[in-house]
């Protein structure tokens, strides 16, 4: 069987001209993939990224999404930038424009995906699912006709890293249903668990309740400690952030994966097939999710730019082009004794970074065998030098 291609652009820049630029690269990688292939005349097109939040500014750079949006128009389409509710929604576009996403430097509207409350979604049944057996897509991705998912490739404390997969399973549906249940939360927790408190660990420093999206923790004194179970979207945030491990949210990695994996499934599932493109970006690699409030060093040096329309090939492809870098001293991995190139995520986050790829090729979202092609010079150009 052939190979899902994965473009690849190193970036590696060694001559002092533009085209050796990595957004030159992205130009170059768009022109090899060839978006007329997927994205048809007036299609609306859905660059769905993440727009990172008050203090977590790594997020994919405007420079680079601006390039697509061009790309997407030139191949006919209808571009808008998009991302799901993370916290009260109009507060998110605050964050996007914050960290430099807004229509004049995209080039393209910048929408939320699933409306000012976080609910404008509509359920969709997952084929062959073992827990999530339906869950509620943005209908900003779900109405849309293509869709090319951009994420910033990076560590993750739950799911060891997050790219492609990550992106479209959590990040194309919504925190809540259209009728208020619980959506999202769904897939961090087993059979929509709050987080566990242990009072016996919490040192009641507050960091859970600061960083709740909907403020759902009440902390008064060192008396009190409450989770309204209404108000709590089940995001996992507060456990992510507890240094005390005082908070828990009950779930194994596999069961965790297993659900990202069904709820990329349904988000794919309202797609005709070759209408969805991947392009990860391996720059700025911290070790924790674009939704924290602060993004640390990075823990591996930028390695470029994957490009393919498998999101488990993509994935696959930059975690072995990590797996080969160096860790960054004066980084968490160092902090973490690590020198040697191996799986840095996985190590850093103590999760093993190959069970989302594995069950998301068990489960037929993608293929892990790929076909790497690195794209070495710019065609616009008649400079016979390679990139580097
Ligand atoms: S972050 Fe942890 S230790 Fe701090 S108040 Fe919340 S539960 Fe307690
Ligand atoms: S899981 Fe924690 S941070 Fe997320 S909404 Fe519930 S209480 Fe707030």
């Amino acid at each position: 069987m052939e190979k899902t291609k994965v473009f690849y652009a190193t970036a590696r820049s060694k001559v002092w001209n533009y085209d050796y630029s990595l957004p030159a690269k992205l130009e170059e990688l768009l022109l090899k993939v060839d978006l007329s292939k997927y994205i048809a005349p007036k299609d609306k097109v859905a660059i769905k990224t993440h727009f990172g939040s008050h203090g977590a500014f790594r997020i994919v750079r405007p420079v680079f999404i601006r390039k697509i949006v061009n790309a997407v128009k030139a191949a006919g389409g209808k571009p808008f930038v998009t991302d799901t509710t993370r916290i009260e929604s109009l507060d998110y576009l605050e964050v996007a424009a914050e960290n430099g996403l807004t229509h004049l430097t995209c080039g393209a509207p910048v929408l939320i995906a699933d409306g000012i409350k976080g609910m404008d979604a509509t359920p969709v049944k997952v084929e062959g699912a073992k827990h999530i057996q339906e869950i509620s897509v943005a209908n900003g991705i779900l109405q849309a006709d293509a869709m090319i998912v951009v994420s910033h490739f990076k560590g993750h404390l739950q799911a060891g890293f997050g790219g492609a997969i990550k992106n479209i399973g959590m990040g194309g549906v919504s925190p809540k249903t259209l009728e208020g249940k619980n959506n999202r939360g769904r897939l961090h927790s087993v059979d929509d668990k709050l987080p566990a408190w242990d009072k016996t660990k919490c040192t009641w420093c507050g960091r859970c309740g600061a960083i709740c999206p909907t403020e759902a923790i009440t902390i008064i004194g060192r008396d009190i400690y409450e989770i309204n179970d209404e108000a709590c979207w089940r995001c996992g945030r507060c456990a992510r952030i507890c240094k005390d491990k005082a908070l828990d949210m009950p779930i194994t990695s596999e069961r965790l994966n297993t659900h990202i994996i069904e709820a990329s499934k349904a988000v794919m599932s309202t797609f005709r097939p070759k209408k969805v493109i991947f392009i990860n970006f391996m720059l700025e690699m911290q070790p924790e999710c674009d939704c924290m409030p602060m993004a640390d060093v990075p823990v591996v040096n930028d390695q470029g730019i994957a490009v393919s329309d498998d999101p488990v090939a993509v994935d696959q492809a930059c975690i072995d082009i990590v797996s080969k870098a160096r860790p960054l001293p004066d980084s968490l991995a160092s902090d973490m004794g690590l020198t040697e190139a191996g799986d840095t995520f996985g190590s850093v986050n103590k999760k093993e970074t190959r069970l989302s790829l594995e069950i998301g090729e068990k489960m037929g979202l993608g293929s892990r065998s790929y076909e790497l092609v690195p794209v070495k010079k710019k065609t616009a150009t008649s400079e016979p030098e390679e990139w580097e």
